[in-house]
């Protein structure tokens, strides 16, 4: 995938602040953040949206969820929570199809979203 976005964050083609790499999993800090802890958690490997995972690298998830309890704790959040959520497809407003956990803290956060 090429032209897409976060695989050239992967290649880094494009920089980012990048605070978890092992060849799996890479999570960076979103671009325009949205709350004061946002970090991006993706897998390495393209992959687009939810629907896309297979039994194949669907233990992959696992991985993600693994280093998403890591960054909660090197950010300071795991106590005061976070929300971890993945947006897929057009009414979700998913704008960037390689498939990401937004992981956003640190500060009380609303419910439901718009
Ligand atoms: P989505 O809208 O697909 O759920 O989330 C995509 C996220 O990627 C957005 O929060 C956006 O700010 C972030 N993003 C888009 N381009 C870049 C980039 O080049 N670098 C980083 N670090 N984040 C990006
Ligand atoms: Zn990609």
């Amino acid at each position: 995938m090429a032209q897409c976005i976060f695989c050239r964050i992967v290649n880094k083609e494009i920089p980012s602040t990048i605070l978890h790499e092992d060849g799996d999993v890479l999570a960076f800090k979103d671009i325009d953040p949205k709350a004061p802890v946002h970090v991006l958690l993706i897998p390495e490997k393209h992959v687009a949206k939810v629907i896309d995972f297979t039994t194949e690298n669907m233990p992959m998830v696992a991985k993600i969820h693994a280093v998403a309890q890591k960054i909660a704790k090197s950010e300071a959040v795991s106590e005061t929570g976070f929300r971890l959520v993945s947006n897929n497809g057009p009414h979700a407003a998913q704008s960037v199809d390689h498939f990401h956990y937004h992981l956003l803290g640190g500060r009380k956060l609303g419910w439901p979203p718009g």
